[in-house]
């Protein structure tokens, strides 16, 4: 869950997670959607499908992998997993690279390379070369602290650094250049079309994606990726009672895309079995609003369902 999420928005979800699957036998006994359900909300929902697919493999195998090789074998550990729960669970004399670290041997080492490229393999290869025998998950965990507290992205606290007499950037008058590290592409703008289908007792028509692809596996009212055609394909695939009308935009960041959702709201004229759903999903539901906290639902359909939700009653007749 810290992979790419703050510690203070990560607890409560923590908390929920561990009392609802509090072993890895209760996580891998668990269907899909009720993971991701508890998942919903944090985003980057591959982690939560890879911790899954994880926790089935070490019930299959009976036990966790007690060493960074074992462990890179799981589903979803990568080498920085693997090397920090090896060092620091398991006492496995190996290195780890996350960030924190990368910058600290950046400006330590003075490296010149890109540190999304050439400059993490030299940094890799160092964390490999440093780490201790003794206690090598506190050598790791001390090495992210420094690069977390005392070498820090922006004004760096040299003057207060344990190791400011062997850094190599402070030497040499550089440590507001290093490290380097390559611009990230922006997110492209991609415009999106989504309708929310209500019935007339107001439950919501939502589809789940397929398991592959962006959002695999959530529930979301239907989208079409496009602008006017794909608005007019999409409402085309519906039986609704009358055109639906545009309820709210919605735009939402991802890493490599930036979506601008045109939101659709119209009432179903029949129930959804007869409707052609686009390509992208697997099946489709009606669903009441209660129903929504047992779904994995993404963020972005909470935000297109909150742009379409039907006005109160009270506030209606005021109208
Ligand atoms: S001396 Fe400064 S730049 Fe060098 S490692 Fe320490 S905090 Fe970072």
């Amino acid at each position: 869950m810290l992979q790419q999420t703050r510690v203070d928005t990560v607890v409560p979800y923590f908390e929920r997670f561990m009392a609802r699957f509090p072993t890895p036998l209760a996580l891998a006994e668990a269907p899909e959607d009720q993971v991701l359900a508890a998942w919903s909300g944090l985003g980057y929902y591959r982690r939560a499908r890879m911790l899954h697919a994880g926790a089935r493999a070490v019930v299959e195998r009976s036990s966790m992998p007690h060493d960074r090789e074992g462990l890179l074998a799981l589903p979803g550990i990568g080498r920085y997993t693997a090397g920090a729960i090896a060092s620091i669970a398991f006492d496995e004399a190996v290195g780890l690279v996350d960030g924190n670290v990368a910058r600290v041997f950046a400006r330590l080492f003075a490296l010149d390379d890109d540190m999304r490229g050439a400059g993490m393999k030299r940094a890799e290869k160092l964390a490999e070369e440093l780490v201790p025998e003794e206690r090598p998950g506190d050598w790791n965990q001390a090495l992210m602290e420094l690069g977390a507290t005392v070498c820090t992205p922006r004004s760096p606290s040299c003057e207060r650094c344990p190791v400011a007499a062997s850094c190599r950037a402070r030497r040499e008058g550089r440590v507001d250049e290093l490290p380097v590290v390559r611009e990230k592409a922006k997110p492209k703008p991609q415009r999106v079309q989504a309708l929310v289908a209500r019935t007339k007792d107001g439950r919501v028509l939502l589809a789940r994606r397929r398991s592959t692809g962006l959002f695999a596996g959530l529930w979301e009212p239907p989208s079409l990726d496009g602008g006017e055609a794909a608005k007019d394909e999409l409402l085309a695939r519906f039986a609704l009672v009358a055109p639906a009308r545009l309820a709210g935009r919605v735009t939402h960041v991802l890493s490599h895309r930036r979506l601008a959702v045109d939101v659709h709201a119209g009432v179903l004229a029949r129930r959804p079995a007869g409707a052609k759903l686009p390509d992208a999903y697997e099946t489709a539901g009606l669903f009441a609003e209660a129903d929504l906290v047992d779904l994995g639902v993404s963020t972005l359909a909470r935000k297109i369902l909150a742009s379409a939700r039907p006005a109160p009653r009270a506030a209606r007749r005021s109208r």
